[in-house]
């Protein structure tokens, strides 16, 4: 028994219209109490004008969209009100619904109804929240694309290949009286595993870069004050470019701006300097900003090429050796150093930084066009299903027996499984009656 649960689908500001969403077993029964019309007779998708009511008081006139389940985001029935866009609507009607039996919706729960009726796969529940989240047109559109189950369609035939050796190697021990079934040898399984891995290795490759538009770079810059690192900062946000927030917290704060470069975000953080400090709160402050560096994907060492290096400039440069930094001379107002990577920030000439840094980050054109694989969790486990596969075959080298080899294929198999949500259905022997006519 799913509950009815309801919840406001649009923002809780004033604005023209906005949209109450309700999802459960008895939705329409919960509705018909407190709307001028029955719905429980309704057999599909229903558009209607009504007003919703509160025992005698009207509440509101709205159009309301009845989806008759499966066919409907959910897989259950479930209705849209779309009301007057006024905050105290929104809780009176939603108060209502409670009354006569919904109740309120956690977070992503409608999502997570919509995944459990297998309406949605888990990439593509993860992909809502990243289509809504997403701030550059690249990152939607890939997001796009795992929405409509292509990032999924690029796992499924990984997920057959090792489902059919599994059933194969299953059948071969539970049922060896059957003559006429292809052997499991360990052959075939070094073959399955040999044309697998660079089919792993691809959707990894352009799972990294996809990551990449997906949640952005981390750029940290580093450098003594005063050689332009705020400056630089505000040149990266130029116009088109988002907003600066200031870190709560002391002056001497690292501060963070974000700026979309052909598609891609990267999350600037302007460092606090890292030389060592007695002083209480400065100290605070380079603890942060060693964090900063620490975590992040590209390090920026600014270095101001109107003065000499100092030792200031030296420590800097040894504390971010082993982070691999751009180092870059600011303030070379008429282009003197040509042989280093020379900027001015005051004048906005940062497109040498800019193309060295689209030179570390190596995304092209294509990858914002092709679903791929594009988050943490997802590459995590299609990196432990690569592992798993890999020691399957180590183990077929060294003629391990086939159950324990059919054990490290197996983890793969639950891998593949867990990136589209469905470890929690294995059923093995579900694929092998599909495969063969076993039992018959
Ligand atoms: P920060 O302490 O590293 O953040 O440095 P600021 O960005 O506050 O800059 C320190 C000073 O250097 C300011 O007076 C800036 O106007 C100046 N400055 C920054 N970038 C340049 C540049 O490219 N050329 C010149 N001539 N001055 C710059």
């Amino acid at each position: 028994m799913f509950e009815t649960i309801v919840a406001l689908a649009t923002p809780p500001l004033k604005s023209a219209l906005g949209i109450v969403r309700l999802s459960g077993d008895d939705v329409f029964e919960v509705v018909s109490k407190c709307f001028s019309k029955d719905l429980r007779d309704i057999s599909e998708k229903t558009i209607l004008y009504g007003h919703i009511v509160d025992g005698d008081e009207k509440i509101d006139d709205v159009v309301l969209l009845a989806y008759k389940g499966p066919k409907s985001f959910t897989g259950e029935d479930s209705v849209e009100i779309i009301c007057h866009g006024s905050p105290l609507i929104y809780k009176q009607i939603i108060e209502t619904c409670i009354k006569n039996g919904a109740r309120m919706a956690t977070n992503g729960e409608f999502s997570s109804r919509a995944y459990m009726h297998n309406k949605i796969d888990l990439v593509q529940a993860e992909a809502i929240n990243d289509v809504i989240n997403a701030t550059t047109k690249e990152a939607k559109n890939l997001n796009l694309l795992s929405l409509d189950g292509k990032t999924s369609d690029l796992i499924r035939p990984i997920k057959t290949k090792i489902a059919d050796i599994l059933s194969l190697i299953e059948v071969n021990i539970d049922y060896p009286e059957y003559e006429d079934i292809e052997v499991a040898n360990k052959d075939k399984i070094i073959a399955i595993v040999d044309e697998l891995i660079p089919q792993i290795n691809t959707l990894v490759d352009d799972g990294q870069k996809a990551k990449i538009i997906n949640e952005g770079v981390k750029v940290a810059l580093v450098g003594k004050p005063n050689v332009g690192k705020s400056s630089l900062l505000n040149a990266f946000l130029g116009e088109d470019r988002a907003i600066v927030t200031e870190i709560a917290g002391t002056t001497r704060d690292v501060v963070e701006g974000h700026a979309n470069i052909d598609g891609v975000v990267l999350h600037l953080f302007d460092t606090a300097g890292i030389r060592d400090s007695e002083d209480k709160i400065e100290a605070i402050g380079i603890e942060k900003s060693k964090k900063t560096i620490k975590e992040a994907d590209i390090v920026v060492v600014v270095l101001d090429s109107s003065s000499d290096l100092d030792e200031e400039d030296q420590q800097i440069l040894e504390y971010t050796k082993e982070y691999n930094p751009i180092v870059v001379y600011n303030k070379d107002d008429n282009s003197k150093q040509s042989d280093k990577l020379s900027i001015s920030a005051l004048n906005s000439q940062i497109e040498p930084l800019i193309n060295e840094i689209k030179e570390r980050i190596g995304i092209d054109e294509k990858v914002f066009s092709k679903p791929a694989l594009n988050n943490t969790r997802q590459l995590g486990l299609l990196s432990k299903a690569k592992e798993s596969l890999l020691k399957a075959k180590e183990d077929a080298l060294n003629d391990l027996t086939i159950d324990l080899i059919a054990t490290s294929l197996f983890d793969a198999y639950t891998s593949i499984l867990e990136i589209l949500g469905e470890a929690n259905q294995i059923d093995l022997s579900k694929e092998i009656f599909a495969r063969f006519c076993v039992g018959k």
